[in-house]
């Protein structure tokens, strides 16, 4: 990377080989399409779509339908290409060279990324050893480092771990820092805060249409949060980044929340007894809030899943994460894994 400036000499590229064939289980998507009736009303709306204009640029219609599914003001929503976009609009907003962000680790690759991007220092704060949330850890860091930004990820990518609502409220009040709250997993999750987003001045949610309600192929995401965090998104954010297509299909599927209730259950279900069957067959795994389990295997294991076309996510140090398939996936995913059973 020749051109690449020196500060960012230590950035990797963000890749994920593109599978089309086999089992996939290493992008925490969805083993099912979105429901029919959401398709079949994207599809009766192209009859009438204007392809010659350009899309809304404030995503107007998206906004208004997630603002009533969350009960909170269209001024209080924005949408983006991803909340990948989002995300990072948001540090370039926030941040002067050499602000603080402080972060859980590991957690979603990509922040580091957008602090760097930034040019931001980036700082870690540890999980406890079973990889649970530390909020103490936290508290002690703000204190000590007066980060410009925190930043949270639950359920965790790629543990699966859960915080808890009292902790999330404890991080958000004891500072001024500014909380980004990326809720991208909550829909597997028991419990839901992100009412919280519009209580606290230093608090953005973020979510997406990525994960349970099955549309990364569309690339949006959003943000919810007082107005005028919203505001300063909204003005550096680059204009009609959303295309027409997503804005109409996100809508419909925002509408249609209910209809993805039964295939959200059945991924927790799925998730849930993959991770019985895991930990009774000695494997060291997590538990996990999300669709995936993050547990340790080996090069072993895993090249015998890549033989039988099954694709999981490799981490440093034996650390993988499987994304919870269909109810065959999983069953084929056993089959390979508990080859390797303890017990
Ligand atoms: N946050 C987390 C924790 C993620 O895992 C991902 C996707 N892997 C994203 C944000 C980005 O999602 P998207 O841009 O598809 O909305």
């Amino acid at each position: 990377m020749k051109y690449l400036k020196t500060s960012f000499n230590k950035m990797e590229p963000y890749f994920s080989k593109n599978i089309d064939e086999g089992i996939i289980l290493n992008a925490n998507e969805s083993p099912f399409n979105p429901p029919i009736e959401v398709i079949n009303s994207f599809k009766e709306s192209l009859e009438q779509f204007a392809f010659n204009r350009y899309p809304d640029m404030q995503c107007e219609m998206l906004c208004e339908a997630i603002a009533k599914h969350f009960n909170v003001l269209k001024e209080q929503v924005t949408c983006g290409v991803g909340s990948d976009e989002l995300l990072e609009v948001t540090f370039r907003a926030a941040l002067e060279v050499n602000d603080k962000v402080l972060s859980f680790s590991p957690s979603f690759s990509m922040y580091r990324v957008f602090a760097d991007l930034a040019l931001a220092k980036f700082i870690e704060v540890k999980f406890n050893d079973d990889l649970t949330f530390c909020c103490d850890n936290m508290l002690k860091a703000i204190k000590k480092e007066n980060p410009k930004l925190i930043m949270i990820c639950s359920p965790n990518n790629p543990t699966g771990a859960f915080l808890s609502e009292q902790d999330i409220i404890k991080i958000v009040e004891c500072s001024n820092a500014l909380v980004l709250l990326d809720l991208a997993y909550i829909d597997f999750a028991d419990e839901d805060y992100t009412y919280l987003a519009t209580q606290y001045d230093n608090l953005i949610v973020y979510r997406t249409f990525s994960k349970a309600l099955a549309l990364p192929s569309i690339r949006v995401g959003y943000a919810i949060s007082k107005k005028t965090n919203i505001d300063m998104i909204n003005a550096v954010k680059a204009p009609y980044s959303v295309t027409g297509l997503s804005l109409i299909l996100a809508t419909k599927a925002i509408e249609n929340y209910n209809l993805y209730e039964n295939n959200i259950n059945i991924i927790k279900n799925e998730r849930d007894k993959l991770y019985t069957i895991l930990k009774e067959g000695g494997f060291l795994v997590y538990p996990s809030k999300a669709n995936f389990l993050y547990l340790k295997l080996n090069d072993q294991i895993y090249n015998d899943l890549v033989e039988n076309k099954i694709y999981i996510r490799k981490f440093k140090n034996d650390f993988y994460r499987i994304t919870i398939g269909s109810v065959i996936e999983n069953i084929e995913l056993l089959k390979v894994v508990m080859k390797y059973a303890k017990k």
